[in-house]
Parts: C-alpha cells; structure tokens; sequence
C-alpha cells in the first residue's frame, strides 16, 4: 500500500492558485525529492499535505485513508511530521521544542521519546536547557530534526533543510537523515535544491509553476534535459 498519494492536487492563498493538478505518492520507506526552481509551488505542496493551506481540488491518502480535510493535528497523530524551514521556536528552550513534537503523547511517552532523541543528538542534550534561539544554525537544524521525530513519524515531511548551512554541515544532516532512517524507518518527502540531496532520494518530482513536468527514479531524472538544465547549469 502507498504511504501518501495525492491526486490532482489543487490549491494556493486565497484566491490565488499556485497548484495545478499535483498527482504524487511516497512507499513505505522510500525518500522522494521535489525539485523547481524558487516560487515552483514546492513549500506550498507540502504545506497543502500538512493541511496548512486550504485545498481547492483533489484528494490527500495517507495509508490508505482519506485525509483531505483533516485538520493539521490529526495528520500530525496519523504518523506525517513536518519541518519547515524555520522549524523550532526560537523564544523557548531546547527541551520545550522537544515537548512540543509530541503534544499529544502523555508525559510517560514524552520523556523515553526525549531520552532517545537525546541519544541520538548528544549536542542538544548539552543544550537542554538553554533557549532554541540561542543555538547555532546547525544546533538548531538538529532540533528541528529530533523535534520532527518526537511524534514517532511514518512520514516526514522536509521543507529545505539545507537553507542556510555549509555544505559541510549539508553532508552532515544528510548522513543524519540516512542514519535516523535506517535506523526509524520512516519515509521521506523532501523539498531541495541543493543537489546534495540527489543522491540521498530514491524517485523524485519536478515541479515547475504548480505543476509537475518530470518525475521518475533519481537515476533517470539526472539523465533529464529539464532536471540538469536546472541544477547542474548544463545546456
Ligand atoms: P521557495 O523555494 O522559494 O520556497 P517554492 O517552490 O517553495 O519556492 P512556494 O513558496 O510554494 O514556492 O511559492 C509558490 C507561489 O506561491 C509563488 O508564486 C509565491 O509567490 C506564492 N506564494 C507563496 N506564499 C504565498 C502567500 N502566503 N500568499 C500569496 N502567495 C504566496
């Protein structure tokens, strides 16, 4: 069974559409990447799977279910997590960013999912008490990753983690991402344009004003006019 399909997917702000008809679907396990170009429509098709922007058309499954007018926090409990490009609150500590992933796991629950993400990120454990905001960007990408798989996530939703870091600490969410996978087995949709992240993804989306102009496997997609026009400057 597909973890998540969406099928001719239409939405936008208000009275401006910006998707067009978006047909896509991520396997259990499977990493998917969204590429375009800024304004593509990328933030505002994951934002639409989040059930953040009112949809106009079309229809969002996860497992199999239909979610397309489920409230955000529903989807949230149903097992999809995602992190923006802000991804934490800046004005509260560390552990409260935490707590905030998991909202809606008792205290019990909370505490053995902290313990592990602790575990897994032994900087922020250092940091426990001291304000989101105050971390370095790279710390505080990590607590956007360990805040996104506080609620035990199937899918996890990635809205350009790369913005802003090195591309040596680009390499290192990467290698993060590829462990905590392994390690989770959870799915991955992706949007990036840094290409760093081709080879990290399975299959991909093109997306280009709203609308999907090429998807398949990454090993074809590196192949495509439009994909290495757009990222690798070849003509
Ligand atoms: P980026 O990488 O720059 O975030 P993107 O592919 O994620 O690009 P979107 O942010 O989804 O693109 O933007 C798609 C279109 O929607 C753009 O034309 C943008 O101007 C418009 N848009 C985005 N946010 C809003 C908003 N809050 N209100 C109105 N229009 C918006």
């Amino acid at each position: 069974m597909l973890l998540l399909e969406v099928q001719s997917l239409e939405s936008g702000y208000k009275i401006l559409k910006v998707l067009w008809g978006i047909d896509l679907y991520v396997k259990p396990k499977e990493r998917v990447i969204l590429l375009g170009v800024n304004g593509a429509g990328k933030t505002t098709l994951l934002k639409t799977i989040m059930g953040l922007l009112k949809i106009f058309n079309g229809k969002i499954y996860f497992e199999g279910k239909d979610i397309t007018h489920l409230r955000t926090d529903k989807r949230v409990k149903l097992g999809i997590a995602y992190m923006s490009e802000i991804g934490i609150f800046p004005n509260l500590t560390v552990d409260e960013n935490l707590e905030l992933g998991a909202f809606f796991l008792d205290k019990k629950l909370t505490n053995q999912r902290k313990q592990q993400m602790y575990e897994y990120f032994q900087d922020l454990l250092k940091h426990k008490k001291a304000l989101a905001g105050s971390l370095s960007g790279g710390q505080r990408k990590m607590l956007g990753i360990a805040k996104l798989l506080m609620s035990n996530p199937k899918l996890v939703v990635l809205d350009e983690p790369s913005n802003g870091l090195s591309p040596k600490f680009v390499k290192s969410i990467i290698n993060i991402l590829d462990d905590l996978q392994n390690k989770e087995q959870f799915s991955i949709l992706i949007a990036e344009q840094n290409i760093a992240f081709l080879d990290f993804a399975q299959r991909g989306y093109v997306i280009d004003n709203g609308k999907v102009v090429v998807s398949g496997n990454l090993s074809d997609l590196k192949l495509n006019d439009i994909v290495r026009k757009a990222y690798f400057g070849i003509e």
